[in-house]
């Protein structure tokens, strides 16, 4: 990645049209939808408003693209490697712009939205070091007859991703599904569709054939509510909210039972025990709370800390909450920019004053900061009790939340007690007190003595509300194939 390069201050706005067959192409409807700047709250463009009747499009592409004996369904398995090999170095080409784009769109710090253009890349390699090493088995089977498995791809896939981290969650996406052989249908989140629709273009520079790769902007409940229940669509894949989760998965059972893979909200818990390395732990913390602005679904939003070291703990966390550079998400030395936008800004205020109500300490922050654009200060509680809106509530927004606790087994069931089960964390020194924890607590990702540890290889995904299915790593992979028995007569079996 080397070092920080600058960004583009005003990036040019290349692509703000529907994706369709290889094709830029306005909406049926004719609307469009602005997109804003959450740093100052004014539009950035309009972009072509895709429904029903884009989506339906869009599906009808893909699975063209999918029939047998197209250049897709043709293409040797290590050609589909290659293709994802050159977009993930387009990405890499473009990072400047791509990370300049999302800083406008999304508002994050441009040194976080470029280190995440590598952080996709380096996905893309992952996935596309899979497209031929995925095979099937010969199975002794009773009898004259021979068995063997092929793991095909499913066809068209629907994905459905968020605003919190685009280009990654794009690629969290397609990258397994490409490397597969699917043929895709992508809505990007209605508050950041330029990096997708950037990517969609890198996608065709690198020579993905017509029609695999389909991106269609719009809203939630149209856009979004068509790809889940659309007959066509064999799979859907989803990263956002558990309520719209429920939704999603209504709508797959309800039309074909296309097979869903939800990756949703969370209330971590992050334990820190008094043997713990001190501050490593309080900047483990710190940054599990407020990295992207707390708009992260594996937030570490329950810190639980010994009752030996809690008040040292709080002071310190303070003490780098008060340091967090807030300001220009272009700025170089920023370490976080403005919420996402003001339905997210005001749920956060709120969520923030009902904590004050409840009888929580705001030890610091606890409002809103700089007028132009939706930013909040990094806030952190202590005193916090279980049954408080912001100990049980995902409040996505940088809040740090200290509750108190005196030993292994209250902590325990305090963790657990949520429907959440996305990411866990526990700082100590003890191997049985880290391995008690591993255990016993239910989440999809269990940290010792780190937080935010997310790579490529490895799965990641929920417990509980929290999600269905895997992502990344090879658990990833499962998602977008189905198994098929192949038995075949043979004349005289032998061993
Ligand atoms: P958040 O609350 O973080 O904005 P959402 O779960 O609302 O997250 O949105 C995540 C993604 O799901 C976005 O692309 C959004 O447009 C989409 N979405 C929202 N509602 C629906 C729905 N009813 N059906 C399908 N997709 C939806």
């Amino acid at each position: 990645m080397g070092d920080l390069p600058d960004p583009i201050r005003e990036p040019e706005i290349k692509y703000t049209q529907i994706f369709i067959n290889n094709e830029w192409v306005n909406s049926v409807s004719g609307k469009t939808f602005p997109t804003i700047n959450p740093s100052t709250k004014q539009k950035i463009t309009d972009v072509q408003e895709g429904d029903k009747a884009d989506v339906d499009k869009a599906v009808a592409a893909a699975k063209e693209a999918f029939k047998l004996g197209s250049p897709w369904r043709r293409m040797d398995a290590s050609k589909r490697g290659k293709l994802l090999m050159k977009f993930a170095d387009l990405l890499e080409r473009d990072a400047v712009y791509i990370g300049s784009l999302e800083t406008l769109d999304n508002g994050k710090p441009f040194k976080m939205a470029y280190g995440e253009v590598f952080f996709s890349s380096d996905c893309v390699r992952y996935y596309a070091g899979w497209a031929d090493k995925i095979h099937g088995k010969t199975i002794p089977v009773n009898g004259d007859f021979f068995s063997f498995t092929r793991h095909e791809p499913i066809g068209v896939c629907g994905q459905i991703i968020p605003w919190n981290y685009p280009v990654p969650m794009f690629v969290w996406k397609i990258a397994p599904a490409l490397a597969t052989g699917n043929v895709i249908v992508v809505k990007p989140a209605e508050q950041t569709p330029l990096t997708a629709l950037y990517c969609a273009h890198l996608l065709m520079e690198a020579g993905f054939p017509k029609g695999v790769i389909n991106v269609v902007p719009g809203y939630g409940p149209t856009a979004g509510a068509a790809i889940s229940s659309h007959m066509d669509v064999g799979k859907v894949a989803f990263t956002g909210s558990t309520e719209v989760g429920q939704l999603i998965m209504q709508a797959a059972g309800c039309s074909n039972l296309k097979r869903p893979t939800l990756e949703l909200g969370g209330k971590s818990p992050n334990i820190i025990f008094s043997d713990a390395e001190l501050s490593s732990a309080v900047d483990y913390a710190h940054e599990g709370a407020m990295t992207n602005m707390g708009q992260c679904c594996i937030a570490g939003s329950r810190t639980f800390v010994h009752e030996d070291i809690y008040d040292e703990f709080v002071k310190m966390s303070v003490a780098k909450a008060e340091k967090r550079m807030v300001g220009n998400p272009y700025d170089k030395d920023i370490e976080s920019g403005p919420q996402i936008d003001d339905e997210q800004y005001k749920k956060i205020l709120e969520l923030i004053e009902s904590g004050k109500k409840e009888g929580a300490t705001c030890e610091y922050g606890g409002a809103k900061d700089k007028e132009e654009g939706y930013y909040i200060k990094p806030t952190v509680f202590s005193g916090v009790q279980d049954h408080m809106r912001i100990a049980k509530e995902e409040i996505f927004g940088p809040v740090q939340q200290i509750l108190k606790f005196k030993d292994m087994d209250e902590v325990l069931e305090r963790a657990n007690s949520t429907h959440y089960g996305l990411g866990a964390a526990i700082f100590t020194t003890d191997i049985n007190k880290a391995m008690t924890f591993v255990q016993g607590v239910k989440a999809g990702t269990v940290w010792v003595n780190c937080y935010n540890v997310v790579s490529p290889q490895a799965p990641f995904g929920g417990f509980k509300m929290s999600g269905l299915g895997r992502e990344l790593g090879e658990y990833g992979l499962q998602n977008y194939l189905e198994v098929k028995n192949v038995v075949m007569k043979v004349p005289e079996k032998n061993s």
